[in-house]
């Protein structure tokens, strides 16, 4: 278990400069005619973050474009298996996805993360760290009554039986975001209309350059958008 000292708030090393890349972000965002941008999804759980995210990543890579997805228990079994799931660990674990989204993101990558992330202020220093025009916050929406119908891994039956301790939504809280860019409920939509909904999105961000070619890559453009949507 961690202690409250044990991860660092702020950078301990001393004597340590920046390098200044040689290839930019906006050359790697030209390489690739598109915009590096963080898709934060945050939910309860089995609201529908991981298939959705799967699902969009598929439909960019189709029509040409370079995602990366950061995805629930996989961080916890390399990067982040050292924590465990008291609130201190829960920051410290959304702290390092995010400083690894960024680094996607910053690479010209259209990154996805799907992550409870339940807590307000975990998500906005994310926001505020990435900067306007970088990051979207998804909340994936669904009633109690309904997760727990789907309830694909069994938790919230053994969260309600007292067997998973701190379970969000059930014995720990989760906080929904006061102004996520979109809201989709998974109860009303299908995977495929959340899929859709978030591509015209990520259209309007003019996140992707390609011409729209049906059924494939479209033609390159060097036309990078502007960071912020219009
Ligand atoms: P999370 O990543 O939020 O924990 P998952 O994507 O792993 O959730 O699981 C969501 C479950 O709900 C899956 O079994 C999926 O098939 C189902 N589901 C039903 N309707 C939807 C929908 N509209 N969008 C996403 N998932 C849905």
């Amino acid at each position: 278990m961690a202690s409250d000292n044990e991860f660092a708030v702020e950078t301990r090393a001393t004597n340590i400069t920046w390098h200044r890349p040689a290839v930019g972000r906006r050359d790697k965002e030209k390489l690739l005619s598109q915009r590096g941008i963080l898709l934060w999804f945050t939910g309860l759980s089995a609201s529908g973050k991981s298939t959705i995210a799967h699902a969009l990543e598929h439909e960019l890579y189709r029509t040409g474009y370079l995602t990366a997805v950061l995805d629930g228990d996989n961080i916890r079994h390399g990067l982040n298996r050292d924590l465990g799931f008291s609130h201190r660990e829960r920051e410290e674990n959304i702290r390092r996805i995010g400083e690894v989204a960024k680094l996607f993101t910053e690479n010209g990558v259209i990154t996805m993360t799907a992550f409870i992330s339940p807590f307000r202020s975990d998500r906005d220093k994310i926001r505020a760290s990435l900067g306007e025009g970088n990051f979207i916050e998804i909340h994936v929406k669904c009633p109690l009554e309904e997760l727990q119908r789907r309830d694909p891994k069994g938790l919230y039956k053994k969260a309600l039986a007292g067997e998973v301790r701190e379970f969000t939504g059930i014995s720990s809280p989760y906080e929904e975001p006061l102004h996520p860019e979109i809201t989709l409920d998974t109860s009303l939509l299908s995977p495929d209309e959340c899929v859709q909904a978030l591509l015209r999105l990520l259209r309007e961000w003019k996140v992707l350059n390609r011409c729209a070619s049906p059924g494939g890559a479209g033609n390159a453009t060097a036309n990078i958008a502007p960071r912020s949507p219009s």
